[in-house]
């Protein structure tokens, strides 16, 4: 299978070198040129394996150009009880009526940023192998919170490859900065930026496309790739949660064959629930995709209207992770749901830089209306969702988790579909416990993370994860903190 770019189908290149570059040079985003099918035959057969096997099949769909053995040893070596502390990878959890969560924090970073971040080195070093790539890498990431330090334990000193990664200096938690700050490995650098995650995209983006440095760079014998989720190599892994937990819910003997089921995916980049939307694509039973946003609603108003309007505040929230204005990978669904119409989606991304909105056409709202549902948090709901789902089934979830608990039991009110719903949690409560902890006591002021999360622990007899006590006493080796307009001078400086 080929690979196009979501601003020229003419382009068409192997999934490892796809993976290689990250963002194609007309800015557009790599995309299979069609989307593989399963059946239910397929699913019967997935639910036997364990996680790295099912992950090998689904894989293989789409990363044809590698080998059975390459793919094998990517996802063994990737998805180990060891790293994710459980036999199943990413665990199903039953709620109760018909609500499951799918736990994707078990990672060495306790978020769902692991499940892609933990196999795509291996996809780079196998695509290197096969394409006799002979430059260097160099990773340029920008992070909501999560992905950064996704990407640096996954990258730490990997072969050819060196990583760095930009956050936005007050738009992550503390214990996220930390986890940062301290990171280990002879090949990593990470810089904050003054302003929100939107300007560190941006910057990012800036430099990508600026060839004085990508010459500069090159000379040196090194290209840049990225590991945010507009590669492609990060989006691919995330299908394969979608179909396991589909797989685990006909082991358990929760839905019959062919049942469709809902997913509901708590929303920042569209990455997660682009995902869940190719699942859907090659015929994993599922009904409407429930887009959940925090206070950053722009999805939401997208969704419902079909005007996707960036002139609007930035809020900071209680769920960092989330608080984006430009959702990268909506350029995906906008390119599939045209029914591949790359000029159309290279006009209307030209708008969204000179104007700062763009309007799709109704027939295309309308296929997204079939699919799509949305919905939206406030902060004191996002709070109150944490505590009632603490109260009620004794779950303790984190704030974006949380989003998706509020934005899945209106669309359930409203809708009235009582259809079985999978609910993703996409991080450990422990990376965010100031808020979560206010969410289940109200005000407090026990100051410092690792405080809050010893008191998170006792109140609700959970344990923090090893990364996280791991974290205390950590030298911190990483302080730059830099404006947008300076970022490029870091790329400069690391390299
Ligand atoms: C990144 C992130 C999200 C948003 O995922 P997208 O793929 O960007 O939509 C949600 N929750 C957490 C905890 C995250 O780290």
């Amino acid at each position: 299978m080929l690979y196009e770019s979501t601003r020229n189908k003419n382009i068409s290149i192997k999934s490892g070198e796809a993976i290689l570059k990250g963002i194609s040079g007309d800015k557009g985003l790599f995309v299979p040129s069609e989307i593989p099918q399963i059946d239910e035959s397929f699913l019967n057969g997935l639910a036997a394996l364990p996680y790295s096997k099912r992950a090998e099949k689904v894989l293989s769909l789409f990363l044809t150009d590698f080998t059975e053995e390459d793919l094998r040893f990517c996802t063994q070596n990737a998805y180990t009880p060891e790293k994710f502390g459980t036999e199943a990878i990413a665990p199903l959890k039953k709620l109760g009526g018909g609500e499951y969560v799918l736990e994707l924090f078990h990672g060495p970073t306790s978020a769902f940023k692991d499940m892609a971040l933990q196999i795509l080195p291996h996809f780079m070093s196998c695509a290197y192998k096969n394409t006799s790539a002979d430059k260097k890498t160099v990773i340029l990431t920008a992070t909501s919170g999560d992905t950064g330090k996704a990407a640096l334990e996954g990258f730490k000193d990997a072969e050819n490859i060196q990583i760095i990664v930009f956050y936005p200096e007050s738009g992550v938690s503390d214990m996220q900065k930390l986890q940062m700050a301290t990171q280990e490995g002879g090949n990593v650098y990470v810089c904050a930026v003054k302003g929100n995650f939107d300007d560190t995209q941006t910057g990012v983006k800036n430099i990508f496309a600026n060839d004085d440095i990508i010459n500069g760079l090159y000379k040196k014998g090194m290209v840049f790739s990225s590991a945010n989720s507009i590669n492609w190599g990060r989006l691919v892994p995330q299908i394969v949660y979608y179909i396991s937990a589909y797989c685990d819910l006909i082991k358990e003997n929760q839905i019959k064959p062919g049942e469709k089921i809902n997913l509901c995916v708590p929303t920042g980049n569209f990455g997660n629930i682009l995902a869940a939307y190719y699942a859907k694509s090659m015929g994993l039973p599922v009904g409407k995709l429930i887009c959940a946003s925090n206070r950053n609603n722009i999805l939401t108003d997208f969704i419902n209207t079909g005007a996707y309007d960036i002139k609007r505040d930035f809020h900071a929230t209680s769920s960092p992770s989330m608080d984006i204005l430009i959702s990268s990978n909506l350029e995906r669904l906008l390119y599939d749901i045209s029914g591949r119409d790359d000029s159309l989606v290279t006009e209307l991304m030209h708008k969204l830089g000179t104007e700062k909105a763009y309007s799709i056409p109704a027939n295309m709202l309308g296929r997204i209306r079939e699919t799509f549902a949305a919905g939206f948090c406030s902060e004191s709901e996002t709070l109150s969702a944490v505590k009632d789902t603490f109260n009620k089934y004794g779950y303790l979830c984190d704030t974006h988790t949380a989003v998706a608990m509020h934005v899945y039991n209106r669309y359930k009110e409203e809708s009235g579909d009582d259809t079985k719903t999978v609910i993703v949690s996409t991080a450990s409560a422990y990376k965010f416990p100031g808020s979560v902890l206010e969410a289940l006591m109200g005000e407090h002021n026990i100051n410092g993370g690792f405080l809050q999360a010893e008191k998170l622990s006792e109140l609700t007899k959970t344990k923090i994860p090893a990364n996280i006590t791991g974290l205390k006493g950590k030298k911190v080796r990483f302080s730059t903190v830099l404006k947008p307009e300076d970022m490029y001078k870091f790329v400069l400086d690391s390299i």
